[in-house]
């Protein structure tokens, strides 16, 4: 087949070697602009000409979209159907009998929410706790705007194993900064909202995003910690996990953890691509030349999105769950990006969600090899769901992803152009 001469050598041996139905069905057939891994040195800085390189994507196809969506859809089956167990690594720590004794990572369970949450955040919290928490014990944080009342307080000690920690959110990193043109912002959220995107002119979930972008990590509480797993109210976890997963970030060298991938809604991060360019064109030294540069542009299942967001797939990481390390986003890179996007307004004007921001900042400023998918943690946010086929599971139905929302797969994107061998065969 003429177009595997055109692939990376990195790839190229993955199709080669593990010629599977999975593999025959990859869809795209461009000319891929990356690097194979062995000749990028992670110390080399690229110049601006290099880096806009890689992030123009001028692919093509011999399908039609719709013939692509199904055979992501396909492949994507495939995947999920595999079965597995843990992550094959020989470094899984199991904790201790007495938790005093447990020698635990500097990691919190964290979740911004409001008073109101309470019943469905011990929905969750049972699960967690359950699978995971109960053998090793990581505190929690809550943070909420609004200070929490002292029956939240209460109703969810009752169901946690570890400390608490309940905090409100300085009003000066909450609130929409002053510097937004109030009448643009009037004139953005109603485009928005006449095209029917979600919570538009919700004044809260645009300091929410905002603040789950540039606030949440540098909170006086979270800044105590390295570490932080994010969930969220009614989500579902259905897997034990009977590993600590900090410790596996930790000393497997990982920095960001998720479990689903898909294409975000294009009307709210309409420049979100653009000015982050601009900033790439200031600062090209931050952009990391191993980075998931091709997930992040490649076009062929919905070009739509893609040119509507200026060259930016919208494929992002679901952030709703998530697992990181705050150093990060602390870093230089992500924090003069993240001051230079909130400068431009895009919070307010659009309606830039924290997942892109996050995905394309680990994707561009992180090594790809330190971005982990979390196959086995089973998990619902609603409508999306990750359900791995493993004895660990139950509860969820395997593979499954409502037929409705098969264009918004995009984790097989992540899957065949930035995972390397060693990272497919983790599981
Ligand atoms: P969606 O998943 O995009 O539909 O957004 P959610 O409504 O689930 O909000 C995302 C997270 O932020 C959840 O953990 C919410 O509890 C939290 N959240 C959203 N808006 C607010 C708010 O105004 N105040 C607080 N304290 N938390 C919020
Ligand atoms: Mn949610």
């Amino acid at each position: 087949i003429v177009f595997i001469l055109n692939i990376p050598t990195s790839l190229k041996d993955s199709v080669i070697s593990s010629a599977t139905n999975v593999m025959d069905k990859i869809p795209w057939q461009s000319e891929s602009k990356d690097i194979p891994d062995s000749l990028v040195d992670p110390s080399s800085v690229m110049t601006v000409e290099e880096i806009k390189d890689k992030l123009t994507f001028t692919g093509k196809s011999e399908f039609t979209w719709d013939q692509i969506m199904e055979q992501n859809y396909a492949q994507l089956s495939e995947i999920m159907n595999i079965k597995i167990d843990e992550p094959k690594v020989d470094n899984l720590r199991r904790g201790a009998e007495n938790p005093d004794e447990y020698q635990r990572a500097n990691a919190t369970l964290m979740i911004l929410s409001r008073n109101q949450d309470a019943s469905s955040i011990i929905l969750t919290i049972k699960q967690i706790e359950k699978h995971f928490n109960s053998k090793f014990h990581y505190p929690y944080v809550f943070l909420n705007d609004k200070e929490f009342s002292q029956r939240f307080i209460d109703r969810i000690k009752k169901h946690i194993s570890s400390e608490a920690f309940f905090e409100t959110i300085d009003p000066a990193d909450w609130n929409q900064p002053d510097f937004i043109d109030k009448e643009k912002q009037i004139a953005g959220m109603q485009k928005m909202a006449d095209e029917n995107v979600a919570y538009a002119k919700k004044m809260s979930y645009h300091n929410m995003c905002r603040y789950y972008s540039k606030g949440f990590y540098n909170h006086p509480r979270m800044r105590q910690f390295k570490w932080y797993w994010r969930f969220e109210p009614g989500t579902q976890y259905y897997c034990d996990i009977d590993y600590d997963v900090f410790k596996f970030m930790e000393e497997n060298n990982k920095t960001y953890g998720f479990t689903i991938g898909l294409y975000d809604i294009h009307q709210s991060v309409e420049t979100l691509w653009p000015k982050t360019l601009e900033f790439v064109e200031m600062h090209p030294e931050f952009v990391n030349p191993n980075g998931a540069f091709s997930w992040l542009v490649n076009d062929l299942q919905n070009p739509g999105k893609a040119k509507y967001a200026h060259g930016y797939s919208t494929c992002h990481f679901w952030s709703n769950f998530e697992i990181g390390n705050m150093d990060f986003f602390r870093g230089e890179a992500y924090s003069q990006w993240i001051q230079f996007l909130d400068k431009t307004g895009g919070f307010y004007y659009e309606r830039w969600g924290d997942a892109p921001v996050h995905s394309i900042g680990l994707s561009l400023f992180e090594n790809r090899d330190k971005i982990h998918w979390f196959r086995d943690i089973g998990y619902t946010h609603s409508p999306y769901t990750n359900c791995p086929n493993s004895d660990k599971c139950s509860g969820c139905e395997v593979g499954k992803l409502n037929d409705d929302l098969k264009s918004e797969n995009c984790l097989t994107n992540w899957w065949n152009l930035e995972m390397d061998q060693s990272a497919r065969d983790m599981y």
